[in-house]
């Protein structure tokens, strides 16, 4: 049996990694549980394109199907914009908490193949919950292959998503307005991006 349970965010992501993981030898087995993806009809389409992926590679998939926007955005929205701290720990946690229950004896994340998201963050918040729940958390770094898993991604004719997942990135996405204040906010932190996300 696979000693490494893999938090699989989307199909597109999951590509570089499971490439790269089975390279080293390692046969992951992919976890979906992603309840900060918005709306209902994106969530499906993501599910169901890993779904499908994960059949056409071979790869065994576990899955905790649940939409959570009511949860998601009741839990966020004093601060919406520091969400994306609760949103790595609700994932990471059902994942080594899923982890531990199956025997699984390490866990990880296809977050972190993406430049975008805060992989300091991911990481530490894994390490924490893992020591909570006796899995260890693998810090893995995918990022280098990040380009060439979305180039084989479209290639394959996957669903490639236009935001990172919750209702709040597809505002950040695509409204103007928020487009305009999120780049105030840059300038005035002197930093790139304020969220993270996902450009796939
Ligand atoms: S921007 Fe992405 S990582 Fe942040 S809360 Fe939304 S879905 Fe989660």
């Amino acid at each position: 049996m696979s000693d490494l349970l893999l938090h699989i965010c989307c199909a597109p992501c999951s590509v570089a990694c499971i490439r790269q993981l089975r390279e080293e030898d390692v046969e992951p087995v992919g976890y979906w549980y992603n309840p900060n993806i918005h709306p209902f009809q994106e969530y499906k389409a993501r599910r169901d394109t890993l779904r499908q992926y994960a059949q056409d590679i071979g790869l065994e998939l576990r899955e905790h199907d649940f939409y959570g926007l009511r949860q998601f955005t009741a839990a966020v929205a004093s601060n919406p914009d520091q969400r994306c701290g609760y949103c790595y720990a609700c994932r990471l946690e059902d994942t080594a908490r899923y982890a531990s229950e199956h025997g699984f004896a390490r866990f990880s994340t296809t977050l972190l193949v993406s430049p975008y998201q805060d992989r300091e963050l991911i990481c530490a918040t894994g390490e924490k919950i893992g020591a909570r729940y006796g899995v260890e958390f693998a810090p893995y770094d995918f990022r280098p292959r990040f380009q060439e898993g979305q180039q084989e991604a479209r290639e394959l004719g996957l669903y490639m998503q236009k935001y990172c997942g919750c209702i709040y990135s597809e505002e950040d996405r695509f409204s103007n307005r928020r487009k305009k204040e999120l780049h105030k906010l840059h300038k005035q932190q002197g930093q790139a991006r304020v969220q993270p996300g996902c450009a796939c």
